[in-house]
């Protein structure tokens, strides 16, 4: 067999007990979801011999006809755990240290798992020598045996690869079209055709419509950002105008996520843009998560980033969030009322925040004093005198510069930008990597 055919596994395959499925027009499309960085380590307990085996829990997340088995994390053992030491409401991963991929043993495997009636089951094997790019994949369940059709990593460039496509060394979504508009040619010749293709495809869930959103949001369409979908409950009000992307007078009182949707659509007729006027909580945004794998933050409350940040660690999506605060100073101790004649402070944070980190628990960064809670509760607690457009473009170009750097695998972790302006020392800067807290009861698994 051709190890990196799964396609034929299935086509062999005709067990008593598990029958492969004939409906194919019916067939569910399975996607495995995971850390890139936990998927890593469990390889390297099979290097080191520690183990030969990984198992973990499934949640299951369908989309349609299409259903993301995502896994949270991982435990890894030398002996083949089995579905009967769990309930029929288990969905589980066996990950098996490379075999050689002989169907015989694979098959073997799978009937000793004991997979209960309910239970769905995946059986994955990387490739000799642990290659991503060389699997095999199965999901066992319902009496069926079906292929995994696409492993979605999470982690720097979300590579992602898909069944029977055993030649692609590239770690694209998609092969990459030649594309032969004019229009793209400048970011092609920077970006490269693979990571501008993955840029353009890659579906973003944008929460926040307002003066820091809109131009984020229309920045990335104007680049060529294919699908999107915009989220904002609020309506346009008068002052907003100033500082918000794609108004006109006479949208005061619409809705900031419809208004904004009908300037971008003729910027890019092309573009695939769904808008919702519900708050991030309503059951239509909680969709979007399930479509996502990048969702982009630009709220200015950390009940919300809370919430978005849950729901990111659910259905592991990348997060990044932008935030800008102009405030005036109020006094070393805080308790010094801010009066018109303190100075200003004027700041933006940009964190790409992966899996396994969140803004909740990633801490401060080096030779900070305030935390992302700190610049929150500064707004709540007054001193915020308005919003700068001139903060909100350092914050946008920053941000998309890093999403980029991520796409191309540039930026291997979760990481923080932090810019402060000062009348007398200009533009100060401050970065690095950041850590997820390993207890953090919001972003780890519970
Ligand atoms: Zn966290």
């Amino acid at each position: 067999m051709d190890s990196t055919d799964s396609s034929c596994f299935f086509s062999i395959y005709q067990g008593p007990q598990l029958a492969m499925s004939q409906k194919k027009q019916t067939t569910t499309t399975y996607r495995l979801k995971i850390r890139e960085d936990m998927l890593t380590a469990a390889f390297a307990a099979f290097s080191n011999r520690q183990a030969t085996m990984a198992w973990g829990k499934v949640y299951r997340s369908y989309c349609g006809s299409k259903c993301d088995l995502i896994v949270r994390e991982l435990r890894f053992t030398r002996s083949l755990p089995t579905g009967d030491q769990h309930s029929p409401l288990f969905d589980w991963i066996l990950i098996h240290a490379p075999t050689g991929q002989q169907q015989g043993e694979i098959l073997n495997r799978i009937s000793q798992s004991h997979v209960r009636m309910g239970q769905l089951m995946v059986y994955f094997e990387p490739g000799n020598g642990q290659q991503f790019d060389q699997w095999v994949g199965a999901v066992i369940g319902h009496d069926e045996l079906q292929p995994l059709h696409t492993l979605q990593l999470i982690g720097p460039g979300l590579p992602r690869y898909r069944r029977a496509k055993p030649r692609t060394k590239s770690r694209t979504h998609r092969q990459p079209s030649k594309t032969t508009s004019e229009e793209w040619s400048r970011q092609i010749d920077v970006l490269g055709e693979q990571v501008f293709q993955k840029f353009r495809y890659t579906e973003v869930l944008f929460i926040g419509c307002g003066g820091l959103g809109s131009l984020m949001i229309s920045s990335m369409v104007r680049k060529g950002l294919k699908r999107a979908t915009l989220v904002d409950h609020d309506d346009l009000e008068i002052h907003n105008r100033p500082r918000t992307v794609g108004n006109q007078p006479q949208d005061v009182g619409k809705a900031k996520a419809l208004v904004l949707g009908r300037y971008l659509h003729r910027i890019r007729p092309e573009s695939l843009l769904t808008l919702i006027t519900k708050p991030v909580e309503d059951a239509s945004v909680f969709d979007r998560f399930r479509r996502a794998n990048v969702v982009i933050s630009c709220v200015d409350n950390d009940d919300c980033r809370r919430y978005i940040a849950q729901r990111c660690a659910e259905f592991l999506c990348v997060n990044l969030d932008l935030g800008t605060m102009v405030a005036r100073a109020t006094g070393p101790t805080g308790n010094v009322p801010a009066v018109a004649d303190n100075p200003l402070i004027i700041s933006a944070d940009v964190r790409l925040l992966i899996p396994g980190a969140c803004s909740a628990c990633i801490g401060t960064l080096e030779n900070s004093s305030n935390t992302t809670s700190a610049v929150a509760q500064d707004w709540q607690a007054g001193g915020r005198v308005g919003s700068l457009p001139s903060i909100n473009l350092m914050a946008v170009g920053t941000a998309i510069q890093m999403y980029l750097s991520f796409l191309a695998g540039q930026i291997n972790g979760s990481f923080w930008q932090r810019m402060s302006w000062d009348d007398e020392r200009g533009l100060t800067t401050s970065a690095g990597r950041v850590t997820g807290d390993p207890r953090c009861p919001i972003c780890r698994p519970q």
